[in-house]
């Protein structure tokens, strides 16, 4: 469970970052590379945050793809690792990865 790790250290540092003064937010957004288990990340998530200010609070997750190579053409393309090459279906190589998790913004609901 790689992924465990990665995301209670994103939730650590945002409570770091969280003024005392200022009301808990009410949503969180957290972007997860496309190779993340959702629910994973979800759980290590909520064991990170119980008990503390970021406790019940939303979370969004929105996944964030990797950026390919084709090693036929190479042409650049989002996916994840297991992405084929669009134009000519080739095997792509990953030439950018995103983090495994990062805490984009946080903030009232803009709902
Ligand atoms: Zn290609």
């Amino acid at each position: 469970m790689h992924e465990r790790a990665p995301i209670s250290k994103e939730a650590t540092k945002l409570l770091e970052e969280l003024s005392i003064r200022e009301p808990p937010p009410q949503v969180v957004t957290v972007a997860i590379a496309a190779d993340v288990d959702i629910d994973t990340a979800r759980d290590a998530w909520e064991s990170a945050t119980e008990g503390t200010r970021l406790d019940g609070v939303p979370v969004e997750w929105v996944v964030r793809n990797a950026l390919l190579v084709c090693l036929t053409c190479t042409r650049e393309y989002e996916g994840d690792k297991l992405s084929r090459c669009p134009v000519c279906g080739g095997d792509g190589l990953i030439s950018e990865a995103p983090p495994i998790a990062q805490v984009v913004s946080w903030g009232p609901s803009a709902t």
